[in-house]
């Protein structure tokens, strides 16, 4: 090699090695970003029991000088390590069973080795569940008239994940009877053509660390027999009418279902159902038994109550306006969602309360007038109350002792 030679790669050499250093000094002052810092094996939120493996990890762009592990606000396990990496891998043990069931925090504090000496601090909340599940149901055994709800209480021993009740093979969930509550609750709605006879629930209760508990109870479904109506027969020219201005039935029942997976999870009432017009007299009971020329032999699963045209009709629980429209059978028709599924329905309106789709209304709200809208030979409402979509007998919710 030339004496040129050397000297120029001797120059290149020094003057790279200049840029590094230049570099690296300027990265020193200048680094502001703060330790990224990832924690492996726990997650904000969640629940745990035993003993809980975990590591703390980085690949920060510049090197970290140290990290520090709090528990409940205490230095923990390693307490503070020098790392002095930019890449490291530290792990840790929690043993649950020495910390109190409930709510804690790790907290992890790390700072780079720059100027700036760059700082981070994470926070993690964790709920330590050591606690063995204990539930039960209020009651086991039950008796029930088909169209009828099921009303299932349970108490547990801890707030719960998630609990499900199988009956006559459809599945219900429980949910808590108040916000934070360990008393949970169902309604399970039994249809009227439901065979009747010994049926079986089962419940699944599930907490936040997996554990599971089964439990069962039994159902006897009691043969409710349903009066036989007198048909009636509605004008030609007033169905012509109605479908020339309505939109057919199936419409609602593909809306409801719908809506129905939009169900708020947690109920919008509380108390009793109050009946949604004065009474002057029912003019169908719940579930009766009709035959009419236009619609055949159907069982009619709401009740009618006869009153004056224009009368006002309320809501009868607080909830939300999901359906306001004309139907050919239920003429002008609001339905209500008052949570876990649980809607009632008002037909045959004169006219609409000052309401829209969405709204909240208050048990008491006027919704509209009632009239002989739709399939109707006379002024009334119709009055259906709805349990996932199954029609039920909307007066056994107006009784205090159903809840
Ligand atoms: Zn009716």
């Amino acid at each position: 090699m030339s004496a040129k030679l050397k000297v120029f790669f001797v120059s290149l050499l020094v003057l790279s090695l200049g840029f590094w250093i230049g570099s690296s000094i300027y990265k020193y002052f200048s680094y502001k970003q703060s330790p990224k810092i990832i924690l492996v094996g726990l997650k904000g939120g969640d629940h745990y029991m035993g003993n809980v493996t975990c590591f703390i990890k980085s690949d920060n762009d510049y090197k970290i000088d140290d990290v520090s592990l709090f528990l409940d606000d205490k230095p923990f396990a390693f307490g503070n390590k020098k790392v002095r990496a930019k890449k490291f891998e530290i792990p840790f043990n929690i043993e649950t069973e020495q910390l109190e069931n409930g709510q804690h925090s790790l907290i992890i504090e790390a700072a780079d080795s720059s100027y700036n000496r760059n700082k981070s601090k994470d926070t993690w909340i964790f709920y330590v569940d050591n606690k063995p599940l204990k539930s039960a149901l209020l009651q086991s055994e039950f008796k029930v008239d088909q169209g009828r709800t099921l009303h299932v209480k349970l108490q547990s021993n801890k707030i719960l994940e998630k609990v499900v009740a199988k009956v006559l093979g459809d599945f219900y969930d429980f949910y808590p009877e108040e916000k934070k509550s360990t008393l949970y609750e169902c309604f399970i709605p039994l249809d009227c053509e439901d065979n009747d006879g010994d049926h079986l629930i089962e419940v699944e209760v599930q907490d936040f660390v997996k554990n599971k508990v089964k439990l069962t109870g039994n159902i006897k479904i009691n043969k409710f027999n349903f009066p036989r109506q007198k048909g009636f027969s509605i004008s030609k020219s007033k169905l012509d009418e109605e479908k020339e201005i309505s939109m057919n039935n199936k419409i609602l029942h593909d809306a409801l279902d719908k809506w129905l997976k939009n169900s708020p999870k947690e109920k919008m009432w509380s108390g009793p159902f109050e009946t949604p017009t004065v009474v002057q007299w029912i003019a169908t009971q719940f579930g009766e038994i009709r035959t009419t020329p236009e619609r055949g032999r159907y069982l009619h699963k709401a009740i009618d109550i006869a009153n004056r045209p224009g009368s006002v009709v309320w809501a009868s629980q607080n909830g939300r306006i999901i359906i306001k429209d004309r139907y050919v059978l239920s003429g002008n028709t609001i339905v209500i969602d008052h949570g876990l599924g649980v809607f009632t329905h008002y037909y045959h309106l004169e006219d609409f309360a000052d309401i829209e789709v969405g709204d909240f209304v208050k048990k008491g709200n006027p919704v509209g007038k009632l009239g002989m809208t739709g399939y109707a030979t006379g002024p009334h409402l119709h009055w259906g109350l709805y349990v996932n979509n199954v029609a039920v007998d909307p007066v056994q919710w107006t009784k205090k002792s159903f809840f």
